[in-house]
């Protein structure tokens, strides 16, 4: 197994990254630091977020930088501000015993006057995101004509955010014999475009395949109606009672509606979405990092960027229109080698959705019931007890008060006891999910609609009376009505009559097609039916004919 000192860096440092905790070098890592380390070739790194990309540039920039030397050698881009202060941490840890260096964070939504005055202290290295290192330069806060190295991260983010241009002008004030470090999660060709303008011969390196997601992220889905989404999302909560999850929707009203309703209902929720300022945000950013926000709901853009570790779920209420961004979303869980679990909630029209994700992931979904109340109850139950389990206990303080609750409790059996305690807790959730409805919409294994799934039930007036079977009505039904097989589900043949269920979207094809249609000289009658007791009378017909014809 490879070591840091191996890669090629320095003892100290190796040693520095050691005391962090950090054992073994990230497959990235592996790859790309004795590339960099060399400090002479531009660079492509093709890598998702949480695979461990920042000590793969971080590292043999801190063995590269001069700390001598008060210019600024290194400039790093990064989309957003939280992913901005991570590098910043990232880089004063690995360097604190290794270094002393000048590392300057450049963001929007803070005093700009105190980042020129820790500019001007001397920046070694500037980490800024592309927005407010423009305003700093128009102020000619910042020299950039002694960068040496230029390290563009999360250049696909950067670019889904609109900062092509702010790109462009920030590297057209760098010297052009500097050396360019490219990451980016994915390879549009809005990226491609930057490396070849501003990149000569890069070294190119991919971890994993290109656009292939993070392995230790188990990729699900559950077929929901649209209007039962927010009770399958409470299902969902529910049925993870440890749960730390961020929760996707596609409006910032969306965004607030879904945060306000969870917390009306109980839920240890809070919304980030791009209505908020950045004092509003980080108040926010600091709960969920500290857990005492549990559930965050936000939009793709405000989450671009967030590190947060050991988030164990991502849901998404609704996928999204790029591949990219279900890229983005789910890659905030599972990150540092952890596990994760990304859940989206779809409607049945979405599945096909599913599975172009699953082409573009090369790796498949899986369809998951949501689960039943009886199932969450159980859930609960057994999370109660595992409490129970690990809960600490301070025997030295509650000591003195137990004699007077042994004396409350004399008269309860151990099994009553155990009973009443879980009660306690339980009968909240029992109450709730006592006559809680199936929320799943009924699929194919594959995923695709069963074909009743969004169907309506029509009533036929011919049965095995008139000869109709199966396949007839399924004929009959694809060439008067243009209706393919695929779109029908359950066909129920009685004696003088049938049901049958078909596609929604079909009824007024099936009405219209088999209206003045005639099957063995009888004229077919269809109707609409939602009442399944109501059994309109057909006659019977013995007579023989052409199967089905069109009355003209
Ligand atoms: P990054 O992709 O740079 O955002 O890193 C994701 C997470 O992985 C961060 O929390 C890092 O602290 C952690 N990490 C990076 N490299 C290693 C390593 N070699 N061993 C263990 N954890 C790491």
């Amino acid at each position: 197994m490879k070591s840091f000192q191996n890669l090629g860096l320095s003892r100290e440092l190796t040693k520095a990254v050691e005391l962090i905790g950090f054992e073994t070098p990230t497959p990235i890592q592996e790859k790309a630091i004795p590339v960099l380390l060399n400090g002479n070739r531009d660079f492509i790194g093709l890598a998702q977020t949480g695979t461990g990309k920042t000590a793969a540039f971080g590292l043999p920039l801190l063995e590269l930088v001069d700390d001598t030397d008060k210019t600024t050698q290194a400039l790093i881009l990064a989309p957003t501000r939280e992913l901005g202060l991570q590098i910043v941490s990232d880089l004063e840890n690995f360097s604190e015993n290794f270094k002393a260096l000048n590392i300057v964070a450049i963001y929007g939504g803070a005093s700009i006057s105190e980042q020129i005055r820790k500019v001007k202290r001397g920046a070694q290295v500037i980490v800024a995101t592309p927005g407010r290192l423009i305003d700093m330069l128009g102020r000619k806060a910042v020299n950039l004509a002694t960068v040496k190295y230029v390290i563009l991260d999360e250049a696909d983010e950067m670019l889904n955010m609109g900062f092509k241009e702010d790109i462009d002008e920030i590297l057209s004030k760098t010297p052009g014999e500097k050396i360019t470090w490219l990451f980016s999660a994915t390879m549009p060709k809005e990226v491609r475009a930057i490396a070849s303008n501003y990149m000569d011969n890069p070294v190119e390196l991919t971890v994993g395949e290109k656009n292939t997601g993070n392995v230790n992220i188990e990729h699900q889905y559950m077929v929901v109606s649209e209007h039962d989404k927010y009770n399958a999302l409470k299902r969902l909560l529910d049925f993870n009672p440890d749960i730390f999850g961020l929760i996707f929707c596609r409006t910032r009203i969306d965004t607030q509606r879904i945060a306000e309703s969870l917390l009306k209902d109980g839920y240890n929720a809070d919304s980030l979405h791009g209505d908020l300022n950045q004092a509003q945000r980080d108040k926010v950013m600091m709960k969920f990092r500290n857990r005492s926000v549990r559930i965050l709901v936000a939009t793709d853009v405000a989450a671009r960027g967030i590190d947060v570790e050991s988030i164990s779920h991502v849901i998404h209420m609704n996928l999204p229109d790029e591949m990219e961004f279900y890229t983005h979303r789910s890659g905030r869980t599972a990150r540092a080698g952890k596990k994760g679990v990304s859940i989206a909630l779809v409607s049945t029209r979405e599945t096909g959705k599913i599975r172009q994700i699953e082409k573009s992931l090369k790796s498949p979904f899986r369809q998951m019931p949501i689960p039943t109340g009886t199932e969450v109850c159980q859930k609960q139950l057994l999370a109660l007890m595992r409490k129970i389990h690990e809960v600490k206990v301070n025997d030295d303080e509650i000591e003195s008060f137990l004699p007077a609750v042994y004396e409350e409790l004399k008269d309860l059996s151990k099994n009553e006891l155990i009973k009443r305690f879980a009660s306690i807790e339980f009968n909240r959730f029992l109450d709730y999910y006592r006559d809680a409805p199936d929320l799943n919409v009924k699929t194919r294994e594959n995923g695709s609609p069963e074909r009743y799934a969004t169907g309506s039930r029509f009533f036929i007036n011919l049965g095995k009376m008139d000869s109709l079977d199966k396949s007839t009505l399924l004929e009959m039904l694809d060439d008067c009505c243009g209706v393919s097989k695929k779109a029908v589900g359950k066909i129920d043949i009685k004696g003088a009559y049938s049901f049958f269920e078909a596609d929604t979207a079909k009824a007024e094809e099936i009405l219209a097609g088999l209206k003045g249609v005639e099957f063995r000289n009888r004229a077919v009658r269809v109707e609409l039916t939602d009442d399944r007791k109501a059994v309109p009378k057909g006659k019977k017909s013995g007579k023989k004919g052409k199967k089905f014809s069109r009355k003209r």
